[in-house]
């Protein structure tokens, strides 16, 4: 299904005191010309109505409570980064979604997490992968950005980090949840593969399980991302993520590769994507996306369909993307039945979508 959001940009309003309306490829102008925007996405995948309806309500609260936290930091003034990690901090607590608490598990029955930050008017970026311990992990892909030479650490080093920069650090059965847990059990029994013992910290099974209540599959998804420009005319882009459910090995997906599952740069955008992460990491593509606009001088909505509607289905690629730019561009692109997603720019009204068909 075809779901692309085409959100004119909101040119009036911007560059008015005495500048011309910024093109893409032009690095940002003079402070305070700019109206805020936000656009965020709470995963992609089969969520159709007749499975998830007794949930809809939770994530659309879930969504705009999270837009409302990236909007009071972008309205004082804040950055495009501090409203990144203000809202997706808020779906790493949640649980509904697929970061921080409420992360899918390995096939060995763990969460490790994977999030990256990436600011448009430095192009800093940092991110991390692999991470069991440290309660926020996109507030550790900041510190990593901000705090380290760095861009990318992993695993227990990445873990041990965040401890030495005094971020919260957790024990790992902080991120377990019955419902993914048995989510995992279901499809790992469907692949007759071994069933890992429930985790060390988790409490204990309800009785009778939870397979009645719990619709089946409707939980893999859930990744969560934020692009936001502020009114510095920085843009910025974040994504956090529990990965693919019954992951192995030690797979990483697209969510903290720079380029591919997140991107910022002032001279063209910032995306998040979500999806089947190996698809986006052989099209790299938030990166694409960017030199589309940066380099063909393409309107953001028609290189966002480029890459997520006609590059990623050619190669079977399925998920979706939020995108933004420097001159208030917003655009959505995803090529399943679904994406959790939700915008809002300064003075505007909130818009949450669920459905390809919403909007
Ligand atoms: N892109 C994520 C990954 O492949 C998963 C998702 O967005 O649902 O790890």
């Amino acid at each position: 299904m075809r779901a692309t959001l085409k959100i004119a940009a909101f040119c009036i309003g911007i560059g008015l005191i005495g500048t011309s309306v910024i093109q893409p490829g032009t690095v940002t102008a003079a402070p305070s010309q700019h109206k805020w925007a936000i656009v965020l996405h709470g995963g992609a995948g089969v969520i159709e109505r007749k499975s998830m309806n007794p949930e809809t309500d939770a994530y659309r609260a879930a969504l705009k409570k999270s837009v409302q936290a990236a909007a009071d930091v972008l309205d004082k003034g804040g950055s495009s980064v501090d409203a990144i990690i203000a809202a997706i901090r808020l779906m790493e607590d949640d649980p509904l979604f697929n970061a921080g608490k409420g992360a899918v598990f390995t096939a060995d029955g763990k969460n490790e997490l994977d999030a990256a930050i990436m600011e448009g008017s430095t192009m800093r970026a940092g991110a991390v992968a692999g991470v069991t311990r440290t309660k926020n992990p996109i507030t550790l892909a900041r510190a990593v950005m901000e705090k380290s030479p760095h861009v990318m650490l992993i695993g227990a080093g990445a873990d041990q980090f965040a401890a030495s920069v005094g971020l919260e650090q957790v024990d790992p059965g902080y991120f377990f949840t019955e419902r993914r847990w048995q989510s995992l059990i279901r499809q790992l029994k469907k692949e007759n593969a071994p069933l890992p013992p429930r985790p060390a910290g988790a409490p204990p099974a309800p009785a009778g399980g939870l397979a009645e209540i719990e619709p089946p599959d409707a939980h893999k998804y859930g990744t969560v991302g934020v692009v936001a420009l502020d009114r510095n005319g920085n843009i910025a882009a974040g994504t956090s993520t529990g990965g693919t459910q019954a992951k192995r090995w030690g797979r990483v997906g697209d969510s903290p590769i720079i380029g591919a599952g997140t991107y910022a740069s002032n001279q063209s955008c910032a995306v998040s994507a979500t999806g089947t992460g190996e698809y986006f990491i052989r099209l790299t593509v938030a990166r694409t996306i960017c030199s589309l606009v940066q380099y063909k001088g393409m309107k953001l909505e028609d290189a966002v369909d480029q890459v997520v509607q006609k590059d990623l289905r050619a190669i079977h690629g399925d998920g979706g993307v939020i995108a933004i730019t420097p001159d208030g561009q917003l655009a959505w692109s995803f090529n399943t039945p679904g994406m959790y997603r939700a915008r809002l720019t300064e003075g505007g009204e909130i818009r949450i979508g669920i459905y390809g068909d919403e909007n």
